[in-house]
């Protein structure tokens, strides 16, 4: 990517350009475990739905702006009306709508770091200012100080399951910012998929008309090339979001490739169930290496964060010797030393386990 010069940066409005274009740190590898994607893939009995939907969209005509059949579908699986479900070009589409229609000078964002980086972007894009309200010990948040905050706040942004560190936000604190903040809590539950059972708040939705939750399809259905996220919410701030999007942002094939997705979520456990599983088995894995400096925190997504000694370096040991990518976050404040490992198949998990190990041996 080519340099923003002094004199196209002149030319950018003052928000956009404090930035640079966003890199995903990406390196072609063997065994990628740097995005959170779903390695299981589409489950090969729906591949085959998921093709014929795709061919069958009606690709000469605009799609259904606000999603037609796979709004109803969602609104249906959830048990919300259809006024309350919004669709968006992956979560992130969803999360920058929220900023355009409800950030901006005067309208603080309240969020807890270490967390998502993309909230901080898009709050800083439309001149939101920030108000954040730091993970404690061993990343706990502070739901007194958060829900301290939220009360100037117009929207506050919390993450559960976390990312980088894997933890769910408590269900009680929901109830607290909801009650505490006079604008919008979004709880952006990306992962919940893979969570225990009961973990989503999308039941308090009928209680609190300023809770939005988003979701995505980018994870445990595997549709991260699909770009596909939904926001369920009250209807006016449905409506609020649907104001300030583009109105054809997500595709008829990719809306043809969701809806088959939810037709069939069922199909999707096994994978789900097995990335729990594999969860579990890498994190043991990396607990029995604490003798070598390393700490693991439990999670409840289909990500591990860990503390390795020398972590940008074993990062990079890993990329260069063993061709495995995964997310190095060691230089974030509040995550020092820190990688961020996706749970990949059974196969990956055994690699990027022996390569720690041997990283950390001084093999
Ligand atoms: N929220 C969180 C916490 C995420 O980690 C991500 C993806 N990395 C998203 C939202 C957005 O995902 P997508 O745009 O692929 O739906």
């Amino acid at each position: 990517m080519a340099d923003i010069t002094p004199e196209v940066r002149a030319l950018m409005r003052p928000s956009a350009a404090a930035l640079e274009p966003y890199d995903p740190a990406f390196s072609p590898v063997d065994v990628i475990l740097s995005a959170n994607e779903n390695n299981y893939g589409i489950p090969s009995e729906v591949a085959p739905i998921l093709a014929e939907a795709v061919a069958g969209a009606a690709w000469n005509r605009y799609p259904a702006p606000l999603g037609g059949r796979l709004r109803a579908r969602l609104a249906a699986w959830h048990g919300v009306a259809p006024e309350q479900v919004i669709i968006g070009n992956g979560g992130d589409e969803l999360l920058f709508n929220l900023f355009l229609a409800f950030g901006g000078a005067g309208h603080t964002l309240v969020s807890c770091p270490p967390t998502f980086s993309v909230y901080g972007l898009y709050a800083s894009m439309v001149e939101t200012p920030v108000a954040e309200v730091f993970r404690g010990r061993d990343f706990a948040p502070n739901v007194d100080a958060l829900a301290e905050a939220a009360r100037t706040a117009t929207l506050v942004v919390v993450t559960s399951p976390n990312n980088p560190t894997g933890d769910l936000f408590p269900r009680e604190g929901v109830r607290r910012l909801c009650e505490a903040c006079p604008g919008i809590v979004l709880v952006d539950e990306a992962y919940i998929e893979f969570s225990d059972p009961g973990s989503s708040v999308d039941d308090l939705l009928g209680e609190y008309e300023n809770l939005a939750v988003l979701h995505t399809f980018s994870k445990a259905f595997a549709l991260a090339g699909t770009r596909v996220g939904y926001v369920l919410a009250g209807a006016p701030v449905v409506a609020a979001l649907a104001a300030v999007r583009q109105p054809y942002s997500v595709s008829a094939p990719d809306q043809a490739a969701a809806l088959a997705a939810v037709t069939h979520r069922e199909a999707f456990r096994p994978a789900i169930e097995a990335i729990r599983l594999g969860r579990g088995r890498l994190s043991a894995m990396l607990g029995g290496l604490a003798s070598l400096g390393v700490r693991v925190w439990p999670s409840q997504a289909n990500f591990v964060c860990a503390r390795v000694p020398h972590a940008h370096d074993v990062w990079r040991r890993l990329r260069d010797e063993h061709s495995i990518l995964v997310r190095d976050f060691s230089s974030t404040p509040g995550l020092e030393g820190c990688l961020r490992i996706t749970v990949g198949t059974p196969g990956e998990i055994d690699l990027v386990a022996a390569a720690l190990d041997t990283i950390l041996k001084g093999e």
